[in-house]
């Protein structure tokens, strides 16, 4: 029996198979070849090997659903129309094997993602998949990557993982997470707790990948992973199960019943999601609303952008399935951990306080009026707000308000119908937004109070810092707290709600504190809102 003993950053208990996945992703450097003859030769051997690979895999797992995509992948890489792709590339061009495997890859899968049959725009992440595998074995590098598509549930094991990388897997085939290393406030953190995935953080070296496919039980609230568990150890986790278990049935008798503090105040608890998958889980969580939808999610994890069609029909599935509960949709806030590789955006020093958010939208106005015509669009389907992240300046809700009234002008010259009355906010969540907020009030019809970068900007504690400075990151701090007491006075003096959609907003042992100082909603996981519930049931005002 080994231990691992790490930080528990989403609660539950899973049982099964730990699943390492390489995050290697070899980094392609374009090369000029004088010999194209030799380098085709080079590619012919490495789409071999990676047939082969594919075939063992494909045998391992008969029957399966990921034998099936082995087999797919298999097909692709001997697609006559591929092949000659790539060989012309390398002679045209006179370039190394993995530079033209990577562009015809990429012109491959953006052909895919751009078709209108669903089937088919799906095979452009396969193209990818494809593609890597032949990339990394041309590399050097013949590891076999059938861990990244498990056939059955099991552990993903990891050194990290960045929200992109999160985003793709497969959620019916995770039991937990368990990494190396990783961050509590991190993206790959916040999207575990919104999928209701135990997962622990931060364990160390002592997770190597001899590890790999050893059965383990873990629990995500202590932060705690055993491998080979014994007998004892199994009790004494399925009672902790059960346990949380029965609490979570008493908790279901709440479902129904109004979200109202003890002194009769009115409260929405509402959810956040990162995908329209996500509804089961608030609807199944009784939520009254969505308080943020972080929609860049739909963006990672792709290989290009989502076109305004695609955008459309998430947003309206999203609106038509809470069946006109609101639905705040925050506009992309894309940067800073949320890379998109397919932007070429420059490389920054401190991603965190670069081009993102807001910023990325002002500077990008076409993406940004493809997401907002694509929302106005979907806005006659249910209760539409919508959110905008990252906004320190005046001028800058201003400028996002006048694109937004561009967009309606252009969509009523053109008849489309859309709700002329969207209520359009903004994330507090820099200090200088907090400290303006009474001016940013008479602008936005409502706040929601980003706690996770108000913490971190406040502080001047990178929310995705190492271990080292963990500690200097206390979301109850009470300068954060003065500064959300000072934004929701400020709102409230022009008549606007505020909401708290941060990671704090679940802490329940914060919630009277927040109800106190006059919040008016709060946007948690799924998971938490009847916890939420049942606090903001038993808080006072006064
Ligand atoms: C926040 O910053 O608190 C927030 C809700 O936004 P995100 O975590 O997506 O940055
Ligand atoms: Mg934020």
């Amino acid at each position: 029996m080994i231990s691992l003993k790490g930080t528990g950053v989403s609660s539950g208990i899973a049982y099964g198979e730990i699943r390492f996945i390489s995050r290697k992703k070899n980094t392609v450097n374009k090369r000029s070849v004088s010999d194209t003859r030799m380098e085709i030769n080079r590619w012919r051997k490495a789409v071999k090997s990676a047939s082969k690979q594919l075939l063992e895999m494909s045998r391992r797992q008969e029957g399966s659903e990921a034998a099936e995509l082995f087999e797919t992948h298999r097909v692709m890489l001997s697609d006559p129309d591929y092949v000659e792709a790539v060989e012309r590339e390398i002679k045209n061009e006179s370039v190394n094997a993995e530079a033209a495997v990577e562009a015809v890859g990429k012109r491959f899968s953006q052909m895919f993602s751009a078709m209108d049959n669903d089937y088919m725009r799906e095979r452009s992440a396969d193209v990818d998949d494809v593609s890597a595998r032949v990339i990394n074995i041309l590399s050097g590098n013949a590891e076999d990557q059938s861990a990244v598509v498990p056939a059955s549930p099991v552990i993903i094991a990891a050194d990290d993982l960045s929200p992109s990388e999160t985003v793709t897997l497969d959620r019916s085939t995770i039991l937990g997470f368990i990494l190396i290393n990783g961050n509590k406030n991190s993206h790959t953190a916040i999207l575990a707790r919104t999928l209701g995935i135990p997962a622990i953080i931060g364990v160390g070296e002592a997770l190597d990948k001899t590890l790999n496919g050893r059965y383990a039980a873990m629990d995500g609230s202590d932060g705690i992973a055993v491998i080979d568990p014994d007998e004892r150890m199994m009790r004494k986790l399925e009672e902790k199960r059960q346990k949380e278990n029965a609490a979570k049935r008493r908790l279901e008798a709440l479902k129904g019943k109004p979200d109202v503090t003890a002194d009769g105040k009115s409260i929405k608890v509402y959810a956040n999601i990162t995908s329209p998958k996500d509804i089961d889980a608030v609807i199944e969580n009784d939520a009254a609303g969505i308080g943020l939808f972080r929609s860049e999610f739909l963006y990672l994890g792709g290989s290009g952008l989502p076109d305004e069609e695609q955008q459309y029909e998430a947003y309206s599935e999203v609106l038509k399935r809470m069946d006109g509960k609101e639905v705040v949709i925050r506009t992309m806030d894309i940067g800073a951990d949320k890379e998109l590789e397919y932007l070429d955006l420059e490389k920054e020093l401190n991603p965190e306080l670069g081009m993102r958010g807001i910023r990325l939208c002002l500077s990008k106005p076409d993406l940004f009026k493809e997401q907002l015509r694509a929302l106005y669009r979907a806005s006659v389907n249910g209760r539409l707000a919508i959110m905008f992240p990252m906004i320190s300046s005046i001028w800058e809700i201003r400028e996002a308000k006048r694109i937004c009234g561009e967009v309606r002008e252009e969509l009523r010259a053109k008849g489309i119908m859309f709700d002329e009355n969207v209520p359009i906010g903004i994330m507090v969540e820099t200090p200088a937004a907090a400290m303006i907020a009474g001016d940013l009030a008479k602008e936005a019809d409502f706040f929601s109070v980003g706690t996770n970068d108000l913490t971190q900007y406040t502080l001047a504690v990178d929310r995705q810092g190492g271990r080292a400075v963990e500690r200097f990151y206390d979301a109850a701090h009470p300068a954060v707290m003065k500064l959300i007491e000072a934004t929701i006075k400020a709102a409230h003096v022009y008549g606007k709600w505020v909401g708290i959609c941060g990671e704090t907003a679940a802490d329940t042992s914060l919630t009277e504190q927040f109800i106190k100082m006059g919040a008016d909603e709060f946007s948690v996981s799924p998971k938490s809102v009847l916890p939420l519930r049942a606090a903001v049931r038993s808080s006072k005002r006064n």
